[in-house]
């Protein structure tokens, strides 16, 4: 590895890959699995990024880890499936070249790295349509025992959001929530709760926080545990602030950090894996809808450098198709610290029973129980920002409402932090939110008509395979995301879309290599993850597709740059 005494000196490698994420590290790792030599340069003291703290679904159709798990999954579904979603929004050859390479680089990854999926039985597309998936296709790491890391290398990877961990630095599987929150509901669920809260104990005793690693941190820690077997040496603090362009090709890029500046030269070529447009302030003023530009993500250091310095030479920034960004709808207060609590509303509450979103004048406006991305472009349509996300006591009781909890009694302090408002009356909540009260008591009358008759006319609740999925069927009415709204006190809860990805990046074509303004490659110069535009054009077709093209677009470009990519898409 280069040490700090070289700062100056000029290094050269063959691949400079600029940001350790999803995408930038799993180019890295092929690049060296292929035998290139590989620098990573990371801008943070740690590695992982959004990835770090994401929900790590990867979605790739067709690999062998959908038949392992007994739901096989074809690409010919996938590819029909596209075709009817994203339809003709344009980039079907990047499409395709993710579909083709999709199955052969989870396989690699899978028998030559630490970088280990198993297939979802039931995680199903976000949207219906020809060859759409129930399980199969959306791939979770396994979990990661982060002690095999060292204490070091366990300090390198970005922890999850502090929201999303339990007791000060404890992870919680989606499949484990339901044991932890109920422990005395059967002996299995005592004997889960027991197993995770003694393993987090006792890691307590000796690391920072938890080091069962599951989700997009068990992806980031299973990706530098195989960069380091494979020997990639990584910089920290060390991030791209220019490239160097020699005779119309990029040859290395310039590095700045707290450490001082260092160029490095790149016989093959850079790959920006910056974090796409993320808190990029101009990107965001240019290209985001009002309301949605103060509210991203990502960690605040993805500053969208990959944008800059590609643009900088002539790149083309694409404005992503139907949307710059891919959004979850997000509550938040500020924590006495000062700091931004922030909560996705991914799953837990809008499809249950008994919720529904209305806008400034007291309407519905939206199919509550779409995915996060298309509740949120229904916010953006409507220009319902912030939309409130209403229900009765019951259930709050039953599902709780973003942070707060199923079950819990006392709601005095997220109440004092306004992170949740309460009316006994609909009148009284429709005073707090600013609404017309008349219009509210209508909006819950239309509802419970619809719940009565399991039919939701005005927006389709209930109506998909994921709106049901994430509905309760348990609940015993006639449609599992439909359920009266009965007796007070009602509260609400102020909504704004956030981008958990971009849409908006580099054009780039199906080796990962950057478009300039007239749609040619510039050579040298490669992107995925975020800093390439999404190939499904400001869709989200399903679990995972951020991760999933990021993942396989990194292993395209590592492969071009070994020339191992033949014009067939596959890897010779
Ligand atoms: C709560 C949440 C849940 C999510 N769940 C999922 C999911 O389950 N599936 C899915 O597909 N997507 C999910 N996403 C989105 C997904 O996490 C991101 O789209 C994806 O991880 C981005 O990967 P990346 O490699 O492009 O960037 P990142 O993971 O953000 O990595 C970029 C890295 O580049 C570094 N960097 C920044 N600037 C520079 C520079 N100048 N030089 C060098 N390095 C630099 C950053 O520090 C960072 O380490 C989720 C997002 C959120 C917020």
């Amino acid at each position: 590895m280069p040490s700090d005494s070289n700062r100056n000196m000029i290094e050269e490698v063959d691949l400079l890959v600029c940001g350790a994420g999803a995408g930038g590290m799993t180019a890295a790792l092929i690049a060296a699995l292929e035998g290139l030599s590989v620098i990573v340069a990371e801008k943070t003291a740690q590695v992982g990024g959004t990835t770090s703290t994401s929900g790590g679904t990867t979605w790739v159709p067709g690999t062998h880890l959908s038949k392992l798990a007994g739901v096989p999954d074809r690409i010919e579904d996938a590819r029909a499936f596209l075709e009817a979603t994203v339809a003709n929004r344009g980039g079907a050859h990047l499409r395709e070249a993710f579909l083709e390479s999709g199955p052969v680089a989870i396989e690699e990854l899978d028998r030559r790295t630490d970088v280990k999926f198993a297939a979802a039985a039931a995680h199903p597309d976000y949207l219906d349509g020809p060859g759409a998936a129930y399980g199969g296709r959306a791939l979770g790491p396994v979990a990661f025992d982060g002690r095999l890391l060292g204490r070091e290398d366990f300090d390198r990877v970005r922890p999850p959001r502090r929201e999303f961990m339990g007791l000060g630095g404890m992870m919680v599987g989606r499949n484990e929530l339901g044991a932890l929150l109920s422990p005395f509901a059967s002996f299995s669920n005592l004997r889960t709760t027991l197993e995770i809260v003694g393993r987090y104990a006792l890691d307590r005793l000796s690391y920072k926080r938890g080091t069962r690693l599951l989700m997009g941190n068990a992806l980031v820690a299973r990706l530098l545990y195989s960069l380091r077997k494979a020997k990639v040496p990584i910089l920290f603090e060390a991030g791209v602030r220019e490239l160097i362009v020699e005779n119309g090709r990029v040859t290395g890029a310039v590095l700045d950090g707290p450490g001082g500046v260092r160029r490095i030269k790149a016989r093959k070529g850079v790959v920006l894996a910056t974090g796409g447009v993320c808190w990029n302030r101009a990107i965001r003023e240019k290209l985001f809808p009002p309301g949605t530009r103060d509210y991203a993500l990502g960690p605040q250091n993805n500053t969208g450098d990959g944008a800059n310095v590609a643009t900088a030479i002539g790149a083309r920034l694409d404005d992503g198709g139907d949307s710059p960004a891919l959004w979850m709808p997000c509550s938040s207060y500020r924590r006495a610290d000062g700091s931004m609590a922030v909560w996705p509303h991914i799953i837990l509450d809008r499809a249950k029973p008994g919720l529904f979103a209305v806008d400034a004048r007291g309407r519905r406006f939206v199919n509550e129980a779409n995915s996060y991305h298309d509740f949120a472009m229904g916010q953006i349509a409507h220009g319902a920002i912030p939309a409130h996300l209403v229900c009765d006591a019951a259930f709050m009781k039953r599902y709780g409402l973003g942070m707060i909890l199923p079950g819990a009694s006392n709601l005095k302090a997220m109440l004092k932090a306004g992170y949740v408002v309460t009316g006994r009356t609909l009148s009284e909540l429709a005073a707090k939110i600013g609404c017309d009260p008349l219009a509210l008591s209508e909006t819950v009358n239309a509802y419970n008509r619809s719940a009565a008759s399991g039919v939701d006319e005005a927006f389709g609740r209930g109506s998909t395979v994921v709106n049901r999925f994430n509905g309760d069927a348990e609940a015993g009415g006639a449609n599992p995301c439909l359920g009266p709204v009965g007796a007070g006190p009602y509260y609400a809860m102020a909504v704004r879309p956030s981008d958990l990805a971009s849409s908006a990046g580099l054009a780039g074509d199906e080796y990962g290599r950057v478009l300039n303004e007239t749609g040619t490659f510039i050579p040298g110069l490669y992107a995925c993850g975020n800093d390439l535009a999404s190939i499904f054009r400001g869709t989200y077709p399903g679990p995972g597709t951020t991760i999933g093209p990021a993942m396989v677009f990194g292993w395209r470009i590592a492969k071009h740059a070994a020339g191992k990519l033949n014009s067939s898409a596959q890897a010779a």
